[in-house]
Protein backbone atom coordinates (compact mmCIF):
# COMPACT_ATOMS: atom_id res chain seq x y z
CA UNK A 1 0.00 0.00 0.00
CA UNK A 2 1.89 3.60 -0.82
CA UNK A 3 0.12 6.41 1.22
CA UNK A 4 3.18 8.32 0.13
CA UNK A 5 2.40 12.54 0.77
CA UNK A 6 -0.54 11.62 2.25
CA UNK A 7 -1.45 13.31 5.67
CA UNK A 8 -2.95 11.03 8.63
CA UNK A 9 -4.58 11.90 12.39
CA UNK A 10 -5.03 8.79 14.24
CA UNK A 11 -6.93 9.04 17.79
CA UNK A 12 -5.50 6.97 20.89
CA UNK A 13 -1.76 6.17 19.06
CA UNK A 14 -0.09 5.67 21.98
CA UNK A 15 -0.87 2.00 22.53
CA UNK A 16 -2.68 -1.22 21.16
CA UNK A 17 -4.02 -0.77 18.02
CA UNK A 18 -3.69 2.50 17.82
CA UNK A 19 0.33 2.55 17.71
CA UNK A 20 -0.10 -0.37 15.19
CA UNK A 21 -2.12 1.79 13.15
CA UNK A 22 0.54 5.25 13.40
CA UNK A 23 3.56 2.70 12.53
CA UNK A 24 1.33 0.95 9.55
CA UNK A 25 0.84 4.50 7.93
CA UNK A 26 3.66 6.01 8.91
CA UNK A 27 5.64 2.59 6.93
CA UNK A 28 3.41 3.06 3.69
CA UNK A 29 5.05 7.03 3.74
CA UNK A 30 1.85 8.89 5.67
CA UNK A 31 2.43 12.62 7.92
CA UNK A 32 0.50 11.34 10.78
CA UNK A 33 -0.51 13.51 13.61
CA UNK A 34 -1.75 10.89 16.68
CA UNK A 35 -3.31 11.90 20.23
CA UNK A 36 -3.13 10.55 23.06
CA UNK A 37 -4.78 10.86 26.45
CA UNK A 38 -2.36 10.61 29.49
CA UNK A 39 0.24 8.05 28.00
CA UNK A 40 2.86 10.63 27.57
CA UNK A 41 6.01 8.45 27.88
CA UNK A 42 4.25 5.74 25.52
CA UNK A 43 3.32 8.53 23.11
CA UNK A 44 7.05 9.42 23.09
CA UNK A 45 8.37 5.94 22.17
CA UNK A 46 5.40 5.57 19.05
CA UNK A 47 6.45 9.09 17.99
CA UNK A 48 10.15 8.34 17.83
CA UNK A 49 9.53 4.64 16.62
CA UNK A 50 7.80 5.83 13.84
CA UNK A 51 10.13 8.30 12.57
CA UNK A 52 12.17 5.93 11.15
CA UNK A 53 10.24 6.06 8.18
CA UNK A 54 11.29 9.34 7.44
CA UNK A 55 7.42 11.42 7.09
CA UNK A 56 6.46 13.94 9.67
CA UNK A 57 5.51 12.60 13.17
CA UNK A 58 3.63 14.62 15.91
CA UNK A 59 2.05 13.28 18.91
CA UNK A 60 -0.59 15.66 20.53
CA UNK A 61 -2.21 15.10 24.51
CA UNK A 62 -6.17 15.67 23.26
CA UNK A 63 -9.45 14.73 24.75
CA UNK A 64 -11.29 13.20 21.98
CA UNK A 65 -14.25 13.21 24.06
CA UNK A 66 -14.09 17.62 24.11
CA UNK A 67 -15.22 18.78 20.57
CA UNK A 68 -13.31 22.31 21.25
CA UNK A 69 -9.90 19.62 21.43
CA UNK A 70 -10.75 17.89 18.53
CA UNK A 71 -11.29 21.30 16.55
CA UNK A 72 -7.46 22.54 18.26
CA UNK A 73 -6.01 18.92 16.81
CA UNK A 74 -7.26 18.92 12.83
CA UNK A 75 -6.01 23.01 12.90
CA UNK A 76 -2.86 21.70 14.44
CA UNK A 77 -2.67 18.92 11.74
CA UNK A 78 -3.23 20.92 8.84
CA UNK A 79 -0.87 23.63 9.98
CA UNK A 80 2.16 20.73 10.36
CA UNK A 81 1.72 19.27 7.16
CA UNK A 82 -0.27 21.60 5.02
CA UNK A 83 -3.72 19.47 4.39
CA UNK A 84 -5.60 16.30 5.83
CA UNK A 85 -6.59 13.39 3.68
CA UNK A 86 -7.48 10.42 6.00
CA UNK A 87 -9.12 9.97 9.76
CA UNK A 88 -8.96 7.43 11.64
CA UNK A 89 -11.12 7.37 14.85
CA UNK A 90 -9.68 4.76 17.38
CA UNK A 91 -9.88 6.19 20.84
CA UNK A 92 -11.76 4.06 22.95
CA UNK A 93 -12.46 3.24 26.34
CA UNK A 94 -14.46 0.86 28.58
CA UNK A 95 -16.06 0.62 31.87
CA UNK A 96 -17.24 -2.63 32.38
CA UNK A 97 -20.48 -4.08 34.66
CA UNK A 98 -23.85 -5.69 34.77
CA UNK A 99 -26.53 -3.26 33.72
CA UNK A 100 -27.90 -2.96 37.41
CA UNK A 101 -24.66 -2.07 39.05
CA UNK A 102 -23.54 0.34 35.99
CA UNK A 103 -23.17 4.09 36.95
CA UNK A 104 -24.58 6.69 34.90
CA UNK A 105 -21.11 8.30 34.57
CA UNK A 106 -20.12 4.96 33.72
CA UNK A 107 -22.32 4.71 30.80
CA UNK A 108 -21.78 8.58 29.60
CA UNK A 109 -18.50 8.31 30.29
CA UNK A 110 -18.35 5.58 27.50
CA UNK A 111 -20.47 6.80 25.47
CA UNK A 112 -18.13 10.33 25.18
CA UNK A 113 -15.09 8.69 24.62
CA UNK A 114 -16.25 5.88 21.95
CA UNK A 115 -19.09 7.74 20.00
CA UNK A 116 -19.30 11.41 20.73
CA UNK A 117 -15.75 11.37 20.04
CA UNK A 118 -15.89 10.57 16.22
CA UNK A 119 -18.77 12.74 15.63
CA UNK A 120 -16.05 15.30 17.07
CA UNK A 121 -13.31 14.35 15.24
CA UNK A 122 -15.06 13.54 12.09
CA UNK A 123 -16.93 17.25 12.37
CA UNK A 124 -13.68 18.98 12.76
CA UNK A 125 -11.76 16.98 9.97
CA UNK A 126 -14.40 16.61 7.24
CA UNK A 127 -14.21 20.73 6.28
CA UNK A 128 -10.91 20.41 4.68
CA UNK A 129 -11.82 17.12 2.91
CA UNK A 130 -14.73 18.85 1.59
CA UNK A 131 -12.40 21.52 0.27
CA UNK A 132 -10.60 19.15 -1.74
CA UNK A 133 -12.66 17.02 -2.72
CA UNK A 134 -10.93 14.01 -1.24
CA UNK A 135 -11.22 12.18 2.60
CA UNK A 136 -11.00 8.81 4.01
CA UNK A 137 -12.17 8.30 7.24
CA UNK A 138 -11.72 4.65 9.58
CA UNK A 139 -14.01 4.21 12.66
CA UNK A 140 -12.93 1.62 14.81
CA UNK A 141 -15.97 -0.34 16.09
CA UNK A 142 -16.16 -3.99 17.61
CA UNK A 143 -17.43 -7.40 16.76
CA UNK A 144 -19.46 -6.66 20.24
CA UNK A 145 -21.28 -4.26 18.46
CA UNK A 146 -23.11 -7.13 16.06
CA UNK A 147 -23.38 -10.54 18.37
CA UNK A 148 -23.83 -8.00 21.83
CA UNK A 149 -22.04 -8.67 25.30
CA UNK A 150 -23.04 -8.84 28.32
CA UNK A 151 -21.09 -6.72 31.04
CA UNK A 152 -21.00 -3.99 28.20
CA UNK A 153 -24.20 -2.43 27.58
CA UNK A 154 -22.38 1.31 27.69
CA UNK A 155 -19.77 0.06 25.50
CA UNK A 156 -21.76 -1.80 22.94
CA UNK A 157 -24.27 0.97 22.59
CA UNK A 158 -21.05 2.98 21.83
CA UNK A 159 -19.51 0.77 19.13
CA UNK A 160 -22.87 0.13 17.32
CA UNK A 161 -23.80 3.61 17.26
CA UNK A 162 -20.18 4.47 15.49
CA UNK A 163 -21.62 1.97 12.33
CA UNK A 164 -24.56 4.15 12.31
CA UNK A 165 -22.51 7.04 12.12
CA UNK A 166 -20.81 5.29 9.63
CA UNK A 167 -23.38 4.31 6.99
CA UNK A 168 -25.09 7.98 7.58
CA UNK A 169 -21.83 10.26 6.89
CA UNK A 170 -21.06 7.65 4.66
CA UNK A 171 -23.81 8.69 2.34
CA UNK A 172 -23.43 12.59 3.44
CA UNK A 173 -19.63 12.89 2.02
CA UNK A 174 -19.28 10.22 -0.80
CA UNK A 175 -20.60 12.90 -3.86
CA UNK A 176 -17.56 14.56 -2.30
CA UNK A 177 -14.98 11.71 -2.75
CA UNK A 178 -14.93 10.97 1.11
CA UNK A 179 -15.48 7.55 1.87
CA UNK A 180 -15.90 6.60 5.20
CA UNK A 181 -16.00 2.62 6.93
CA UNK A 182 -15.98 0.95 9.78
CA UNK A 183 -13.67 -1.82 11.06
CA UNK A 184 -15.33 -4.16 13.78
CA UNK A 185 -11.76 -5.95 15.52
CA UNK A 186 -12.84 -9.18 17.17
CA UNK A 187 -10.60 -9.96 20.19
CA UNK A 188 -7.39 -8.34 19.71
CA UNK A 189 -4.42 -8.71 22.55
CA UNK A 190 -3.94 -4.82 23.65
CA UNK A 191 -4.09 -3.44 27.28
CA UNK A 192 -7.27 -3.15 26.94
CA UNK A 193 -7.94 -7.42 26.53
CA UNK A 194 -4.73 -8.34 28.45
CA UNK A 195 -6.29 -8.04 32.13
CA UNK A 196 -8.27 -11.53 30.94
CA UNK A 197 -7.41 -14.04 33.05
CA UNK A 198 -6.15 -17.70 30.80
CA UNK A 199 -9.55 -19.21 31.53
CA UNK A 200 -11.54 -16.24 29.73
CA UNK A 201 -8.95 -15.98 27.26
CA UNK A 202 -9.40 -20.10 26.48
CA UNK A 203 -13.59 -19.45 26.60
CA UNK A 204 -12.85 -16.87 23.76
CA UNK A 205 -10.08 -18.68 21.52
CA UNK A 206 -13.31 -21.19 21.60
CA UNK A 207 -15.62 -19.15 19.82
CA UNK A 208 -12.68 -18.02 17.12
CA UNK A 209 -13.01 -20.01 14.12
CA UNK A 210 -9.47 -19.29 13.70
CA UNK A 211 -8.67 -20.52 17.03
CA UNK A 212 -6.26 -17.78 17.83
CA UNK A 213 -6.77 -13.83 19.26
CA UNK A 214 -5.66 -11.49 16.99
CA UNK A 215 -2.99 -8.72 16.94
CA UNK A 216 -3.07 -4.88 16.81
CA UNK A 217 -1.31 -5.13 13.64
CA UNK A 218 -3.77 -7.33 11.67
CA UNK A 219 -6.57 -4.29 12.18
CA UNK A 220 -3.95 -2.02 10.92
CA UNK A 221 -3.25 -3.41 7.40
CA UNK A 222 -7.07 -3.41 7.08
CA UNK A 223 -6.99 -0.04 8.12
CA UNK A 224 -4.17 0.80 5.49
CA UNK A 225 -5.93 -0.74 2.76
CA UNK A 226 -8.97 0.96 3.61
CA UNK A 227 -7.55 4.69 2.95
CA UNK A 228 -5.22 3.61 -0.22
CA UNK A 229 -6.44 3.51 -3.51
CA UNK A 230 -7.14 -0.47 -3.72
CA UNK A 231 -10.39 0.72 -1.86
CA UNK A 232 -11.22 3.92 -3.55
CA UNK A 233 -15.02 2.09 -4.51
CA UNK A 234 -15.76 0.72 -0.77
CA UNK A 235 -18.17 2.90 1.42
CA UNK A 236 -19.96 2.59 4.34
CA UNK A 237 -19.21 -0.42 5.07
CA UNK A 238 -18.01 -2.41 8.05
CA UNK A 239 -15.20 -4.72 8.01
CA UNK A 240 -15.08 -7.49 10.18
CA UNK A 241 -11.05 -8.18 11.25
CA UNK A 242 -12.41 -11.27 13.97
CA UNK A 243 -10.94 -14.61 13.08
CA UNK A 244 -14.08 -15.38 11.66
CA UNK A 245 -16.43 -14.99 14.68
CA UNK A 246 -18.98 -13.09 12.65
CA UNK A 247 -19.98 -14.41 9.45
P1 LIG B 1 -6.01 0.50 24.47
O1 LIG B 1 -4.82 -0.37 24.33
O2 LIG B 1 -6.69 0.63 25.79
O3 LIG B 1 -5.62 1.98 23.92
C1 LIG B 1 -6.60 2.97 23.89
C2 LIG B 1 -6.04 4.21 23.23
O4 LIG B 1 -7.06 5.23 23.22
C3 LIG B 1 -4.86 4.79 24.01
O5 LIG B 1 -3.97 5.38 23.08
C4 LIG B 1 -5.53 5.88 24.87
O6 LIG B 1 -4.65 6.94 25.26
C5 LIG B 1 -6.55 6.38 23.88
N1 LIG B 1 -7.66 7.10 24.52
C6 LIG B 1 -8.56 6.62 25.41
N2 LIG B 1 -9.43 7.61 25.75
C7 LIG B 1 -9.04 8.71 25.07
C8 LIG B 1 -9.52 10.04 25.00
N3 LIG B 1 -10.59 10.47 25.70
N4 LIG B 1 -8.88 10.92 24.20
C9 LIG B 1 -7.80 10.53 23.46
N5 LIG B 1 -7.31 9.29 23.48
C10 LIG B 1 -7.93 8.39 24.28
O7 LIG B 1 -7.18 0.05 23.46
P2 LIG B 1 -7.13 -0.89 22.16
O8 LIG B 1 -7.45 -2.26 22.60
O9 LIG B 1 -5.93 -0.61 21.35
O10 LIG B 1 -8.43 -0.35 21.41
C11 LIG B 1 -8.38 0.60 20.37
C12 LIG B 1 -9.77 0.71 19.76
O11 LIG B 1 -10.15 -0.58 19.26
C13 LIG B 1 -10.84 1.12 20.77
O12 LIG B 1 -11.79 1.95 20.15
C14 LIG B 1 -11.45 -0.22 21.15
O13 LIG B 1 -12.78 -0.06 21.61
C15 LIG B 1 -11.39 -0.94 19.82
N6 LIG B 1 -11.46 -2.42 19.94
C16 LIG B 1 -10.51 -3.10 20.65
C17 LIG B 1 -10.61 -4.48 20.71
C18 LIG B 1 -9.62 -5.31 21.44
O14 LIG B 1 -9.82 -6.54 21.54
N7 LIG B 1 -8.53 -4.76 21.95
C19 LIG B 1 -11.67 -5.15 20.08
C20 LIG B 1 -12.61 -4.40 19.38
C21 LIG B 1 -12.49 -3.03 19.30
P3 LIG B 1 -3.76 6.79 26.63
O15 LIG B 1 -2.69 5.78 26.29
O16 LIG B 1 -3.20 8.14 26.85
O17 LIG B 1 -4.70 6.31 27.67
Amino acid sequence: MNLKGKKAIVTGGSRGIGKAIVIELASQGCDVLFTYFSSVEAAQNVESESKKFGTKIRALQSDASKLSEAEKTVNYALESFGGLDILVNNAGISKDNLLLRMSENDFDDVITANLKSVFNFTKSSVKPMVGQRYGRIVNISSVVAITGNPGQANYVASKAGIIGFTKAIAKELASRDITVNAIAPGFVITDMTRKLNEKQKEAIINQIPLKKIGQPEDIARVVSFLVSENANYITGQVIHVDGGMVM
